[in-house]
């Protein structure tokens, strides 16, 4: 039998749903939810990931303002229009979207987004409140929108073998920290390209969560099965039958026919990405109020 779908698509959809009925009440009280996103360079796979999050704040009703900067563009401009933007009291969230041209230094650019208005959740401050399990701040899009999506799917981590392969600032690590937390319970494993006996690993693993950016190098008989498949890698290959090119994950699709359940790609954690920064602007624009 084949794997449920962990459908990001459908449940994003959900969300934006509710949150638009939140972006109309604030609208009401004088308070427009607002995102700005800083797009530095020419990289085509950025533009189409800014474009997408633009229309999903249009379905939603929230204002975008993208800024698009030549790559020429030195580090300390973006911290100047940081600065601008973090006292702009019209502007909710700020979004610089990576990768950012080599020449700068992305983590100093996450530290000068005011935390309250960091709605991509990886400044300092925010990461370090996951740490402490302290979770009603602004949280990491991709790792909150699979949480969002396991907990939906009613999947019960408590003392299940929880693999997580990848360990960056955005995805892998405070994805491990939230699955370790109190109340979620899960017994994780944190592996990297550096790990030895990865396929064993992952043969051991109830659930595994893969975030590399390596098309399909999970393979089909390093699958458990009945075990739950979140793939969270999108790469775009060259279909040698076809001829033409698609997106994969960093799972074998294969993979769906032994496990219990498992994220499509396109349409599983991308869309929850996108689904929780639009909550995590919204959640920033309701915070102005009390202010
Ligand atoms: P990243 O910063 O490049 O980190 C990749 C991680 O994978 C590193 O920890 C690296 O290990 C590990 N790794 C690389 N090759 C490996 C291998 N062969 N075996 C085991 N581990 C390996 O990537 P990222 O930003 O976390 O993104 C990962 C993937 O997720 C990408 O495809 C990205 O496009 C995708 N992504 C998707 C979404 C979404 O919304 N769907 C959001 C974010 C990212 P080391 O630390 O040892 O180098």
């Amino acid at each position: 039998m084949g794997a449920l779908l962990l459908d990001g698509k459908k449940l994003s959809l959900d969300i934006e749903k509710n949150l638009k009925i939140r972006v109309s009440k604030l609208k009401e009280g004088g308070i427009f939810p607002h995102l700005a996103v800083i797009l530095v360079g020419e990289d085509p796979a950025s533009e189409v990931y800014v474009k997408n999050k633009e229309k999903a704040c249009d379905r939603t009703g929230i204002k975008s303002t993208k800024i698009l900067l030549p790559s020429s563009t030195t580090e300390n401009e973006i911290l100047e229009l940081i600065d601008l933007m973090n006292n702009d009291d019209m502007i909710h969230g700020i979004l610089v979207q990576s990768p950012t041209p080599r020449t700068i230094n992305e983590i100093l650019i996450t530290e000068k987004i005011s935390p309250s208005k960091d709605v991509d959740g990886f400044h300092p401050q925010n990461l370090g409140k996951l740490v402490q399990g302290e979770l009603g701040g602004l949280m990491p899009c991709t790792p909150a929108g699979i949480m969002k999506l396991l907990k939906q799917s009613r999947i019960d981590l408590a003392g299940k073998k929880v693999t997580v392969i990848g360990r960056s600032r955005i995805v892998g690590m405070p994805l491990a920290i939230l699955l370790a937390q109190r109340g979620i319970d899960a017994t994780v494993t944190i592996a990297h390209s550096k790990s030895k006996d990865l396929a064993e690993i992952c043969r051991e693993s109830d659930v595994l969560i893969v975030a590399i950016g390596r098309p399909e190098a999970v393979k089909l008989d390093w699958i458990k099965p009945g075990s739950v498949i979140v793939d969270v890698g999108i790469s775009r290959i060259n279909d040698s039958l076809t001829g033409k090119s698609r997106l994969v994950g960093d799972v074998s699709s294969k993979a769906m026919e032994v496990a219990s359940y498992m994220t499509p790609v396109p349409g599983g954690v991308g869309p929850m990405t996108i689904a929780m920064l639009l909550t995590n602007t919204v959640d920033a624009a309701a915070k102005t109020k009390f202010n």
